[in-house]
């Protein structure tokens, strides 16, 4: 089956305004998610919002069933929470942590979780241990399995990092974690909308990602993923009305759902949105979404690379639709400003994201494009001509 660019790029108003390649950084919603979510809105006005939740119930509710559904998971182990990163935290903070405890974590990883890893070594004493990567710069899973031991707490990665077109072996290192029962989160931020998930797969225990990248829904979405199985190895590190209930004077007792980890107040119309854009998305196709938007990724760092001066930096066995690089004689930061006023929307990737990575390849801030399904072949070539012309 291959996709219908034409029909998809008509849902996709923004196109006609932009050559949209920071994907990565917050994709362009298509027209049923911004309705869905200006829909809602609306209803909060005309009737106000709790009378609109109410109303609203089967759409909102739908959201858990489309997320769970497209990551195979049940609906009952699905928080829906305000972005990745609260996601990722809940889940983090939620292992009861001891001094001496083993964080094994990859080359790749997303500065935010290593500012957790960081504060916990500060707080707590934990260790943080940075398996190397193999030759093809992903998670060496031997080297990771040698790390292994009765220290080992966690095992933490960034599914696809924030810096380039790598794709991790989630699902070997699911492998390492199960055969030794290590607990595995795993941060699949830019993952989810860019290659298809499947938790039962991977093998993780916990699963973080947000709604405005390759998933297409609006900002200020996210979800956490927490294997039933799992879920009462966990202590949520807040609690609310929402999260507990007060039951008697003196004691409070815990949802039992993977919703112990949401909190009470969000916005409804952004969830219901990032659920349209769940339904919209399993609607064109995990696989044809992810191999449309790779190939188009893999033809622009092909066409860039032949550009003199150009040099392309992306890592993994099997690529993504992030593409980052370099020029010799032009700064990042002024690229990606050169690009903006030929209406191209790039981004940089600075050390400081990813810096274990970063400081290992001594690289300068990149240039990030990034693609998704929905670009075409006109945008690509446009990049390449401007690039060519600096
Ligand atoms: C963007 C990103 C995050 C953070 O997501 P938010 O929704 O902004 O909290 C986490 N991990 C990775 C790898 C990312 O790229």
């Amino acid at each position: 089956m291959t996709l219908d660019i034409k029909k998809l790029r008509q849902e996709t108003p923004g196109t006609q305004h932009s050559i949209h390649l920071n994907n990565a950084g917050s994709s362009l919603m298509p027209k049923p998610v911004y309705d869905a979510v200006v829909e809602h809105l609306d209803l909060e006005m005309q009737i106000g919002g709790y009378e609109a939740h109410a109303r609203a119930m089967p759409a909102f509710e739908r959201t858990y069933d489309a997320v769970a559904q497209m990551i195979n998971a049940d609906r009952s182990e699905i928080a829906l929470v305000e972005n990745a990163t609260y996601a990722w935290l809940m889940a983090f903070h939620g292992l009861n942590w001891q001094k001496g405890d083993r964080i094994l974590t990859a080359e790749a990883e997303y500065a935010s979780n290593v500012i957790s890893y960081l504060q916990m070594a500060k707080n707590k004493g934990v260790v943080i241990d940075v398996v190397p990567s193999d030759e093809h710069g992903q998670i060496d899973v031997v080297a990771l399995e040698e790390k292994i031991g009765p220290d080992v707490k966690l095992i933490s990665i960034s599914h696809i990092p924030t810096n380039g077109g790598l794709i991790n072996p989630a699902k070997e290192v699911g492998a390492v974690a199960k055969k030794y029962n290590i607990p595995y989160l795993l941060d699949a931020c830019q993952s989810v909308g860019q290659v298809p998930i499947d938790v039962e797969e991977i093998g993780c225990d916990m699963l973080s990602a947000t709604g405005r990248k390759y998933l297409r829904g609006p900002r200020g979405t996210g979800f956490l993923y927490v294997r039933k199985g799992f879920l009462d190895k966990l202590e949520p590190p807040f609690l609310d009305l929402h999260s507990a209930e007060w039951v008697t004077k003196d004691s409070y007792k815990m949802r039992e759902d993977a919703r112990r980890f949401e909190n009470w107040e969000n916005s409804v119309a952004n969830l219901i949105g990032m659920g349209v854009a769940a339904d919209y998305y399993m609607e064109v196709g995990m696989a044809e979404a992810s191999d449309r938007l790779c190939s188009l990724a893999a033809t622009a760092r092909q066409s860039l690379s032949q550009i003199p001066g150009v040099s392309v930096h992306d890592l993994g066995l099997h690529k993504g639709g992030m593409v980052t690089f370099a020029h010799e004689k032009r700064d990042a930061v002024d690229i990606k400003a050169e690009l903006f006023k030929e209406h191209v929307n790039v981004s940089t990737s600075t050390t400081s994201s990813t810096r274990y990575d970063m400081e290992r390849r001594a690289l300068p801030t990149l240039v990030r494009a990034s693609f998704h399904y929905y670009n075409d072949e006109n945008e690509l070539d446009k990049l390449v001509e401007l690039i060519k012309r600096m």
